[in-house]
């Protein structure tokens, strides 16, 4: 199976260099030229199966060019040796009223994020071999919190490969700040931008697109890539769960193969509830693709009117992974839904960057009313769903979860869907954003450090503080850089003696 740019389809490429690049060269976004599509057969096999063994299956449809072992071998590293801490992987527990959580952080960084940044790595390096690249990897990651640390998890004193992660500096919790910048590893550099999370994804994409810095990192032996969902190796893995989840439910006698099911999905740069959408595409029953956003609502807008404007406040909010104004892969979505007319592409994004706007016209509106059903939530009201959730059912969720939540009931009350069983992707641990999290609880956390925090949600919650987390009390601070958005290339130029 070969890979095309987005923005220009005549450039094609195997997986391995897709991987590897991150980004096309005309800027375009790498997609399958065709989609595989499994039928109930393929649907039934999962059922017996380990998350690793879906996951073979699912990632062999895709990786034509690696081998049966080096598929196998890069998941075993991924999610083998106790890296996440249930077998399960990505569990799914049942709740009250049909709702059931697809709970994606029990990996190292309590994050969702390394569903995909634990595999991302492995893919990476064996595309190297693969291919004979002799250069190094320079991994560049614009981070809203999550990614950066998942990143650094996964890539840490990975051969050939360096990665410099760029955060904006008031825009994580402290937990992800202190997450970064206490990360061991001989090939990681962490710096502070003075911007919002916009500023460093566009430092980062310009970086990308500069031909003379690319260049000069040449001569010196140097090529850049991504770890940011705009990298396929990123959005595969992340299909895989979708997969897995309706095994589950099939094995737990929520749903027989071929009922539908709806996923609501707390989004940010479209990467998750994209692999929804293409596990959808494959064939596998998803009746609604429930896209959540908290106050920064530009997708709720977009998906219900068709005109995407970026030209809006932007909020600082409880759930900062999806505090984004950009969300990059939705352009592979429209590739898709203009039936890959690259021309058309280049026209809206063309236009997204001269007019922060576009609007994709009648035609396209009704077909993404179809697909998705989109709401968005306040703090407020998401602080709320966290104390009901947790009153109904003594279960504990975090703010990201906490508004997928709220727009499946929204989608519920709205609509006359309400038999369909519906799982919220639940995309970080509660003890990630505890401060949130115990403030929704009505505990008073004034004057208390973030483990002091940690310790006290554990009286609410029945799941055990991530290691991770409380590791880092007595952690070294290793990352201290601070600097502007244009200084970005500078700093990389700096770190790398170039
Ligand atoms: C990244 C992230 C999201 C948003 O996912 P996208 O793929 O960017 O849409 C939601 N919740 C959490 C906790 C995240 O880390």
């Amino acid at each position: 199976m070969n890979y095309i740019s987005t923005r220009n389809k005549k450039i094609k490429v195997t997986a391995a260099q897709a991987i590897i690049k991150g980004i096309a060269e005309d800027g375009g976004l790498f997609v399958p030229e065709v989609f595989p599509v499994i039928d109930k057969s393929f649907l039934q096999t999962l059922y017996t199966c380990s998350y690793q063994e879906r996951a073979y299956k699912i990632l062999s449809l895709y990786l034509t060019d690696y081998t049966e072992q080096e598929i196998k071998n890069c998941i075993a590293n991924a999610y083998g040796n106790n890296k996440f801490d249930t077998s399960g992987i990505a569990p799914v527990i049942i709740l009250k009223n049909n709702y059931q959580c697809l709970e994606l952080w029990h990996g190292p960084t309590s994050a969702f994020k390394d569903m995909a940044l634990q595999l991302l790595p492995q893919l990476m390096s064996t595309a190297l071999k693969k291919t004979d690249e002799e250069n190094n990897i320079i991994i560049l990651v614009a981070t809203s919190g999550d990614t950066g640390k998942a990143a650094l998890e996964g890539f840490c004193d990975v051969p050939q490969v360096n990665i410099v992660v760029f955060y904006p500096d008031q825009g994580v919790s402290d937990i992800q700040r202190q997450q970064m910048i206490t990360q061991k590893g001989d090939n990681v550099k962490v710096v502070a931008i003075k911007g919002n999370f916009d500023d460093a994804q566009s430092g980062v994409k310009n970086i990308f697109n500069d031909k003379t810095f690319a260049c000069t990192l040449k001569k010196a032996g140097y090529q850049l890539s991504s770890a940011n969902s705009i990298n396929w190796g990123r959005l595969l893995p992340q299909i895989v769960y979708y997969f897995s989840a309706y095994a589950d439910l099939v094995n737990n006698h929520s749903i027989q193969t071929g009922d539908k099911i709806n996923f609501a999905v707390p989004t940010g740069n479209f990467g998750d509830i994209l692999a929804g959408f293409y596990a959808k595409k494959m064939g596998l029953p998803i009746n609604k693709l429930i896209c959540a956003s908290n106050s920064n609502n530009v997708l709720t807008e977009f998906l219900t009117t068709g005109s995407y404007d970026k030209n809006r406040q932007f909020f600082k909010t409880i759930s900062p992974s999806m505090d984004i104004l950009i969300s990059s892969n939705l352009e592979r979505l429209l590739f898709y839904l203009t039936e890959n007319n690259d021309k058309q592409i280049n026209e809206w994004m063309d236009s997204l960057n001269k007019t922060g706007h576009y609007d994709v016209g009648k035609q396209y509106r009704s077909k993404l009313q179809n697909l998705f059903f989109a709401d968005w939530i306040n703090e407020t009201q998401t602080l709320e769903m966290i104390k009901k959730v947790y009153d109904k059912n003594n279960y504990v969720i975090d703010p990201h979860t906490a508004v997928a939540w709220q727009a499946a009931e929204n989608y519920k009350k709205r609509t006359d869907d309400n038999k369909t069983p519906m799982v919220v992707l639940s995309t970080a641990s509660p003890y990630k954003f505890n401060d949130s999290v115990l403030t929704a609880l009505n505990v008073n956390i004034q004057g208390q450090n973030e483990f002091t925090l940690l310790k006290k949600l554990k009286k609410y919650n029945q799941q055990n503080i991530p290691a991770g987390l409380s590791a880092l009390e007595h952690a070294v601070v290793k990352h201290t850089d601070i600097c502007q958005p244009e200084e970005m290339a500078d700093i990389i130029k700096k770190y790398l003696k170039i």
